[in-house]
């Protein structure tokens, strides 16, 4: 039973999982689940057929044989919302909610399959580290990942106490609102405490996570946020079912500004996944150009009446972006075409019955017209 359903705490507001996430919509999602009598939680860690969930009644341990089907897109993972039974030894996930976002890993094993790394991601925070060179190409593919997820990016660069002036400052981070369109780009110095506050600001209404290559400054960033050593946050001790004292790893943490930031080791090594969606956003400005060629399948070569091609002419399309892009379009088509036949069918069967139904459904209405 939730908290909201006792008299005088109607309002999701004074629901103990707030600081976790929880919100009218999740509370809606779950009202079903609540009449059978079944516990709201959020996964904070998965491990080897268990799960710890944070719930009204603090870390339980759940587990998930229930909802392990052998499509690993399907399986529970950090940031999911499940339903748990209220007692039992061992007690189950009965079922999670339907996923707002989710980011996955496209594994590099030969049978490549999309392994799933967050779920109902709200801010995917991508940390560029300003005591190196920029990369503006590694910026793209960060971003097209997480478009791809269903998250809004954010662009942190880190270390700016390191960039000699303001002047310089200004012009890297305008170089990389080049390359993010539609994407906020904020500076931060950690070790100056400058920007902090606002980057806490923007990550106060979700949940978050950190991606950027190591040295991009994640950990400090994730320190700063949580405002103590987050190997310390992430071990903390808990009472387990039977009244046992255990050491938990959190894979999901409050922030104390509001807001969850989720920091799973597997998320440090992300790469592209099926992410042609994501791509296309992160070059927004190319499609837009490429919706102007003469004819729709221009390859933007040597074409008469090339949009893309007048714009690098001009000067207003950078040679660099696009190069950029062809280059994630091919490596998104190579992992495409190296992931699980199976999977790939199923997707396909999907979509196919989804088509036969859409038809069905335009033809009774056209019979009810006719
Ligand atoms: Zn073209």
């Amino acid at each position: 039973m939730s908290l909201s359903s006792l008299p005088g705490s109607s309002s999701s507001s004074s629901h103990p999982l707030v600081p976790y996430g929880w919100d009218a919509d999740w509370e809606a999602e779950f009202a079903s689940y609540d009449s059978e009598g079944l516990l709201a939680g959020r996964v904070i860690r998965v491990d080897r057929g268990q799960c710890d969930v944070v719930t009204s009644g603090g870390v339980l341990r759940a587990d998930t044989a229930f909802v392990t089907p052998h499509d690993p897109m399907r399986v529970v993972c950090t940031g999911d919302w499940v339903a748990v039974e209220p007692a039992g030894d061992p007690r189950y996930v009965r079922t999670y909610l339907p996923r707002r976002s989710a980011f996955v890993r496209s594994t590099s094993s030969k049978r490549s399959e999309g392994q799933i790394l967050a779920a109902n991601v709200d801010h995917a925070v991508v940390a560029v580290s300003l005591a190196v060179e920029l990369d503006l190409g590694r910026v793209e593919r960060f971003l097209a990942l997480a478009w791809e997820s269903g998250a809004q990016p954010v662009v942190v660069l880190t270390k700016a106490d390191l960039v000699p002036d303001a002047t310089t400052l200004s012009y890297l981070v305008q170089d990389v609102e080049t390359a993010a369109p539609g994407v906020p780009v904020l500076s931060v110095s950690s070790s100056l405490g400058e920007g902090l506050d606002v980057l806490a600001a923007v990550l106060s209404g979700g949940t978050s996570v950190l991606l950027g290559q190591s040295g991009a400054g994640k950990s400090t960033l994730a320190n700063a946020l949580l405002g103590e050593d987050v190997m310390k946050v992430h071990a903390t001790r808990d009472v387990d079912g039977k009244g046992r004292h255990t050491t938990t790893t959190r894979n999901l943490l409050a922030l104390p500004s509001g807001g969850v930031l989720i920091d799973t080791p597997g998320l440090r090594g992300v790469g592209l996944w099926d992410a042609e969606t994501g791509v296309n956003q992160v070059f927004s400005e190319i499609e837009a150009l490429a919706a102007e060629c003469r004819f729709h399948d221009c390859a933007h070569t040597s074409e008469p009446g090339c949009a893309v091609i007048a714009a690098l002419d001009t000067g207003e399309l950078p040679e660099r972006r696009l190069d950029s892009y062809r280059k994630l379009l091919r490596e998104n088509q190579r992992i495409v075409a190296k992931t699980d036949a199976r999977l790939r069918a199923e997707i396909r069967r999907d979509w196919k019955r989804k088509g036969a139904e859409g038809k069905a459904a335009m033809e009774a209405k056209r019979g009810q017209w006719g």
